[in-house]
């Protein structure tokens, strides 16, 4: 267990929570902007919300133009200048499928509730970055809005896991999340909850001990974060998972490919043996979405396969994450492998193994 300092205001997730770089004119002070750039800032900064907690700011290395923290949370003009043919606001059309507000019904057995607009950073790959700051998103912070999800979730039994998202539901206020994890749990159908969050990597210090043990006592919880470089893997990062884990509450991880950030086959081999080091299990890697303010950050498909061809029997199938792409028309989630199936006939299948030799496999046809 690594040495926690006490009474420093640094470890107080209130204290980096209320001294959030800002804004305008909190970026200014961070970044130079010549003075013709200062109008397409302002009007980038309006559009797309900027706010980054003072510990997660202190992982750039300002020196590195391209620093994959930078990248994550300093805004840069092409979120407004690159525009990509095919990306739109919604392409998930996460909205159709909005029985009631702020819940996403669209499979079967799993319900979304967006809990609430608001993050710790503002993360500029952000596929939902359109309901930033729009004060007409629902999300259950609103009373009216929360009674109506847990309505409908304890009306539709079929539904055994519901997931918070948002925003992160870890910012909603504590108060609020415990109520609503308590109106879950009064539901008896519903087996799980996950949570949806970012906090471990942007704001550590708000998992202390009063929160994992204030979640603990709804578990099953499961938790799913987002780490998208091994940088972000910190002491405190560290400790955060670590208090999760020990009161029973598995965490799991969802990055993000992204590039200039992390599409290259070292760096996510490296997060990934990291974070199975740290117990938790890489679940997804996302393809980056044709979302509007985030083309710059998209890779090739192709990119993304190779990844996954380089890691699998490369290192353990626990540090390896499914690559999979959320398809647009409420297609739900692809699922993409390297194949090494090459053709199955007549009682024999033929495959080919990672270092391309080609195996004969007798299979019985029925
Ligand atoms: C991704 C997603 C889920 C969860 O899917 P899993 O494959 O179980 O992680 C649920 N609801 C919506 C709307 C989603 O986009
Ligand atoms: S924490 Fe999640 S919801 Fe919030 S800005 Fe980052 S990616 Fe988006």
């Amino acid at each position: 267990m690594i040495a926690y300092p006490k009474n420093n205001e640094w470890l107080d997730w209130r204290w980096q929570f209320r001294n959030r770089v800002k804004g305008y004119h909190g970026l200014k002070g961070l970044i130079q902007i010549p003075r013709e750039k200062e109008e397409a800032f302002k009007k980038l900064v309006s559009r797309y919300h900027f706010a980054a907690t003072p510990y997660y700011l202190s992982l750039i290395d300002w020196d590195a133009p391209m620093d994959p923290i930078r990248s994550q949370c300093i805004p840069s003009l092409e979120e407004i200048e690159v525009n990509e043919a095919g990306s739109t606001e919604d392409p998930f059309l996460e909205e159709p499928f909005s029985p009631t507000p702020c819940l996403i019904h669209r499979y079967k057995d799993r319900a979304l509730i967006i809990s609430t607009g608001r993050c710790a950073v503002y993360c500029r790959h952000c596929n939902r970055k359109r309901n930033w700051g729009k004060t007409d998103v629902p999300t259950a912070v609103k009373r009216e809005y929360r009674e109506k999800a847990i309505k409908y979730i304890s009306e539709h039994s079929e539904i055994r896991e519901v997931i918070l998202s948002g925003g992160d539901p870890l910012f909603m206020g504590d108060h609020l999340l415990e109520e609503l994890l308590r109106s879950l749990r009064e539901i008896a159908h519903v087996e799980v909850i996950r949570i949806g969050t970012r906090a471990p990597v942007t704001l550590p210090m708000r998992i202390d001990d009063s929160l994992s043990e204030m979640l603990s006592r709804f578990r099953p919880i499961w938790i799913n974060t987002h780490f998208n470089h091994p940088r972000e893997i910190t002491n405190e990062a560290i400790l955060a998972v670590e208090r999760l884990i020990t009161k029973g509450i598995p965490v799991s991880n969802q990055a993000v490919l992204l590039k200039g950030v992390n599409d290259d086959i070292e760096i996510l081999e490296t997060l990934f043996k990291k974070l199975q080091t740290i117990g938790v299990r890489p679940y997804y890697l996302f393809h980056c979405d044709p979302v509007k303010g985030t083309d710059h950050f998209r890779t090739p498909l192709s990119k993304g396969i190779e990844i996954m061809e380089n890691l699998w029997g490369k290192i353990g199938g626990l540090c390896i994450p499914h690559y999979v792409v959320d398809l647009p028309d409420a297609g739900g989630k692809a699922l993409l492998m390297p194949n090494y199936l090459i053709a199955l006939d007549g009682g024999e299948a033929i495959f080919r193994t990672q270092n391309g030799k080609i195996i004969k496999y007798p299979y019985i046809e029925n």
